[in-house]
């Protein structure tokens, strides 16, 4: 084999045979990193670039058979040792004598319908030092998820048709997550006129003015009624800044220990209560976004018996920690809402448990180091979390949920809380698949992260539970070990 330059004809050959031979060696490739599919380095440069091209979508696989693997498909109630077979970007039925030009072996691994976040911050436009759309959906991938929801508190805010269309068409160009942007709640987040959320819902997956709530009860409301006539559904951050009193940490043991002012558990409370009750009376649809309350939990819990329509989510971060973990004043343990009481910690894992909380999302909320500069005081609200959703639900909830539920709460409930397609492996749904070692156990690196951004409390935290693969649309888009051979 040589790369001596040679007429177009005779390359096309050598190309179309090392796509060949690349094909059929791509299990072994695949399975001894570091190792060469020919003893040509030539070749193994060439093989590794196709690998790089596959991974970036600019190569289109037609076909995968994942073999082996434990399937969890929540949506068809499905949890066995099974084969997955993807052709042409959606899951088929696994033919007689499976043949693909890709093979994967996932004995001992789960194969789960792709995740879906319904709380990405990408930064971007106006905040491309945090994170831009482009390196937020890679970390996306590389955490498992095939589709996001982007929020809107970027510059400009997410509040036109102009902004919502940017984000969208720029994801689409520079990555295979599918990314859902959310508009704001009012124009410009400054909590006074609504936008047109009727010309904006066919841009828009969801409403919200996240990042902190409209104080203006008069303005929620008339939120409520003009969204329920969009038919879009407002997802609540819960924040009422009266009772904030310059807080930046909760208002407990870690608040006296530091000096620091507290923020109440009154301050969600106050907002989740204001909101149910504003969409109850709309007979609108609400979404808690990264409930941390045990008061918080109660409150939804009481609305969805009598019948109000209204669904929440929580953050790894708050299902993981309390504020009993902040040993020193390190900012990347400052969130919006704060981490909380062992007492909240508890009451967030039973909603989980029971339903109550049918949704686990990130809040991935990348900030630069000098954004997190000043300790607690100064520094920004925030910490990333795509990346290590799903090790930290493995190793947090394996003890009260089984896997199914688990994968339930990560794809298939917030696919139906935004109503889109996804969050299954039934034949004929796009090829959306995550695979995981679920026994993996290891210490967090944030070295390693595709976000932009390392605000994050985990680095070196011991867990259980790798994201493998992501395969989005019937493309690979992560692929752990060869991304990190
Ligand atoms: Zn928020």
């Amino acid at each position: 084999m040589t790369l001596t330059p040679s007429p177009s004809w005779r390359k096309r050959r050598k190309r179309a045979s090392l796509i060949n031979s690349f094909s059929l060696n791509c299990r072994i490739f695949y399975k001894t990193p570091g190792a060469s599919v020919s003893t040509d380095g030539r070749v193994f440069a060439i093989a590794d670039r196709l690998t790089a091209a596959i991974i970036a979508g600019r190569l289109n696989i037609m076909t995968i058979y994942i073999k082996n693997g434990r399937v969890i498909d929540p949506a068809n109630n499905f949890d066995a040792i099974s084969d997955v077979f993807i052709k042409d970007g959606s899951l088929t039925k696994t033919p007689e004598s499976p043949k693909a030009d890709l093979t994967i072996n996932a004995d001992g691994l789960w194969v789960v319908p792709g995740f879906i976040d319904l709380h990405t911050h990408l930064r971007e436009p106006g905040f491309e030092r945090k994170e831009t759309i482009e390196t937020g959906a890679a970390a996306a991938a590389a955490g498992g998820f095939s589709a996001i929801c982007a929020m809107p508190n970027t510059n400009p805010v997410a509040d036109s048709v102009e902004v919502l269309s940017y984000i969208k068409n720029k994801a689409e160009s520079c990555s295979s997550v599918r990314v859902f942007p959310i508009c704001s709640v009012t124009a410009g987040m400054r909590g006074r006129e609504l936008n047109d959320y009727a010309a904006l819902r066919k841009y828009a997956v969801a409403i919200s003015e996240d990042g902190k709530s409209v104080q203006d009860d008069s303005v929620m409301e008339k939120a409520f009624f003009k969204a329920k006539a969009a038919g879009l559904k407002i997802f609540s951050h819960c924040e009422r800044e009266s009772l904030m009193n310059g807080g930046v940490i909760n208002d407990g043991a870690a608040a006296e220990r530091f000096g620091f002012p507290g923020i109440t558990s009154e301050t969600e409370e106050t907002i989740i209560e204001r909101d149910i009750r504003l969409a109850e009376k709309a007979g609108a649809s609400l979404h808690i976004c990264h409930v941390s309350s045990a008061g918080g939990v109660t409150l939804i819990r009481q609305a969805r018996e009598r019948g109000v329509d209204v669904t929440c989510e929580v953050c790894p971060h708050h299902f993981t920690l309390t504020d009993e973990d902040i040993t020193d004043d390190d900012s990347n343990f400052k969130m919006a809402p704060p981490l909380r009481s062992r007492i909240d910690r508890a009451a967030l894992i039973e909603g989980l448990r029971d339903g109550t909380i049918s949704a686990i999302a990130t809040d991935h909320a990348p900030h630069s180091a000098r954004d997190k500069e000043g300790g607690f005081l100064k520094a920004a609200n925030g910490i990333i979390g795509l990346e290590t959703a799903l090790p930290l639900a493995i190793s947090e909830l394996s003890r009260v949920l089984t896997p199914s539920e688990i994968i339930s709460k990560m794809s298939l409930n917030p696919a139906r809380i935004l109503g889109v397609a996804g969050g299954t492996l039934s034949v004929g749904a796009s090829a959306d698949v995550t695979i995981i070692n679920p026994s993996e156990r290891y210490k967090i690196d944030i070295s390693i992260f595709r976000s932009k951004s390392k605000n994050s409390p985990f680095n070196g935290r011991a867990v259980v539970g790798r994201v493998i693969y992501s395969i989005i649309s019937g493309r690979v888009a992560y692929d752990y070990r060869q991304t990190n051979r």
